[in-house]
Formats: C-alpha cells, sequence, structure tokens
C-alpha cells in the first residue's frame, strides 16, 4: 500500500478504544520489524522518524518506509517525530512524509499555538496530519547522557482552546511519562487523562512508551490514547542482539546479515509485544 494519512488509523482507533502503536525508525532493520510483525499481526502501523535521523538521512528513510509499506497490506504511515521547527517540518512533508509533529511543547502557550499554526497551513492542504504537543513530556534519568527532566503536565483547561486556536488532528499529552529509559517506573495520572479526552476533539498521543508499566498502557489506552510511541525498547533490543553476536559469534564471518540477525529477531519481539499491548492487531 501507499502511506497512508496518520489522522485516518488514528480516528479509526480512538473510536474502537485501541491504540496505534508506533516505533521510530533508524535504519532497515527498525524498518523490516516494524513492517513484518505489523503484516504477520494484521496490525495498522506508523514508523516515525526522529529530528536527528531526519537531517541525517531523511531521504534514505522515506525510502525505506516507503518500500516496506509497499511490501505489505497494512496500512503504514510516516511520521516525524518531534520537529522543533516549522522547516524541518517543512522538509519533512515535502519528502512524502504523511504526517509530522510540531513540538512546541517548551514555548510558552502563544509561541506554541503560533508555530503550530504554521506548520498546520503547510502540511494539511497537501494531505499531512499534524500532530502537536500541548503540556511537556520531560526526560527520564537516563537519556542519552542527559539530566532528568520532570516536564510539565497538560492542564485539561487548555486543551479544547488549543485545539480549536492550531486545527491539529492529534494530540501529544504530558501525564506522567518521560523519554528515555525509566530508572523507576512512572505513574500516570489516569484521572487527568480521562479529564482531557473528555474535551479533546481530536485523538490523543502517549510520548514515553518505552518501560512504561503494560497495566498502565492499558489503562490510559482504555482511557483515550490511541497513539503509543516507541523508540527507546527498540534501541535496547539491538545493543543486547549486537552484544549476544559479539559473545557467541566472533568465529562467524562478520557479515551484517549475520550480524543483525539476533537483533532483528529481538526487535520484532518488541514490536509484537506493543501490538499486543496497544490492542491493534487484526485492526487493519
Ligand atoms: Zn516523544
Amino acid at each position: 500500500m501507499a502511506l497512508v494519512p496518520m489522522k485516518d488509523l488514528l480516528e479509526k482507533a480512538r473510536a474502537g478504544k485501541y491504540a496505534v502503536p508506533a516505533f521510530d525508525v533508524s535504519n532497515l532493520e527498525f524498518v523490516r520489524a516494524v513492517a513484518e510483525v505489523a503484516e504477520e499481526m494484521r496490525s495498522p502501523v506508523i514508523c516515525m522518524v526522529v529530528p536527528p535521523d531526519a537531517e541525517a538521512a531523511m531521504p534514505y528513510l522515506v525510502s525505506l518506509v516507503r518500500t516496506a509499506a509497499g511490501q505489505v497490506s497494512v496500512p503504514v504511515a510516516l511520521h516525524l517525530d518531534h520537529s522543533p521547527s516549522f522547516e524541518l517540518c517543512q522538509q519533512a512533508v515535502d519528502a512524502g512524509f504523511s504526517s509530522v509533529m510540531i513540538d512546541g511543547s517548551s514555548l510558552p502557550y502563544a509561541e506554541n499555538v503560533a508555530l503550530t499554526k504554521k506548520v498546520v497551513a503547510y502540511a494539511r492542504p497537501r494531505g499531512v496530519t499534524i500532530e502537536a504537543e500541548l503540556g511537556h513530556v520531560g526526560k527520564a534519568e537516563v537519556y542519552a547522557g542527559e539530566g532528568e527532566d520532570e516536564g510539565h503536565l497538560t492542564d485539561p483547561a487548555d486543551v479544547d482552546r488549543f485545539v480549536a486556536d492550531t486545527a491539529v488532528d492529534a494530540l501529544a499529552v504530558a501525564v506522567g511519562t518521560a523519554h528515555g529509559i525509566y530508572t523507576a517506573a512512572p505513574k500516570l495520572d489516569i484521572p487527568r487523562l480521562q479529564a482531557i479526552n473528555a474535551v479533546s476533539k481530536v485523538p490523543l498521543v502517549l510520548h514515553g512508551g518505552s518501560g512504561t508499566p503494560d497495566e498502565q498502557v492499558k489503562d490510559a489506552i482504555a482511557h483515550g490514547i490511541a497513539k503509543l510511541n516507541i523508540f527507546s525498547e527498540l534501541c535496547v533490543a539491538l545493543v543486547d542482539g549486537l552484544k549476544e553476536f559479539l559473545a557467541t559469534n566472533e568465529r562467524r564471518a562478520p557479515w551484517p546479515m549475520y550480524i543483525y540477525e539476533k537483533p532483528l529477531e529481538l526487535m520484532k519481539d518488541v514490536v509484537r509485544r506493543k501490538i499486543e499491548l496497544c490492542g491493534s492487531a487484526g485492526k487493519a
């Protein structure tokens, strides 16, 4: 299939009370793990690209995800994750992404609205979905060596106004998760999520899905989360697989096909577990 707009997947998920799993993909193995397992489990899926990967290799990653979408019969969206700027969103729209996230969540409300509106004005007429963030999902303690950043939870009182002011298609909310690897399990603020969901006219997105206990994720999906973002768990699976290869296969020919066998298997396990958790199997 051709890439689909993310909006269509999320609206269907919201109505059906499941979530669409969204995985950041950094290379061929990530893309294969996501597409092959989504096909096997008949799940809609979102491939996302983080800004550093977009800056380094956007055309390559677009081609990989487009090719993967063409190989499977389940719907695949291609989404730019956490763009800090209008320019990167514009570049992604022009390169063929079917969805972009503009992240103005560290800005004051009015500036977040202005930046988001600018992206909506460019992306919407081109059939591309727009996700924005209100409140700020911070960083877990271990995140690329950076310090702790607690973030600021989304205020339900701002949600209806923000969605109306910006006309976004999907909203990332801060309800207690963080990006990266947790050192202590997060505790989601489900009453806050319920209050947000009650007033939001658009599907909600949970960032910092990696490492969040399954029971809490299920609770969040039951209360309005329609997209679950995963990156760190795939990275850990990749590294664990590489370590295992290096520890046990040192005499094997050092061909990438062999080197990536175990990482691919472990990443597929992550994708399988998340599709199961999201309840999106069979929803394609
Ligand atoms: Zn995120």
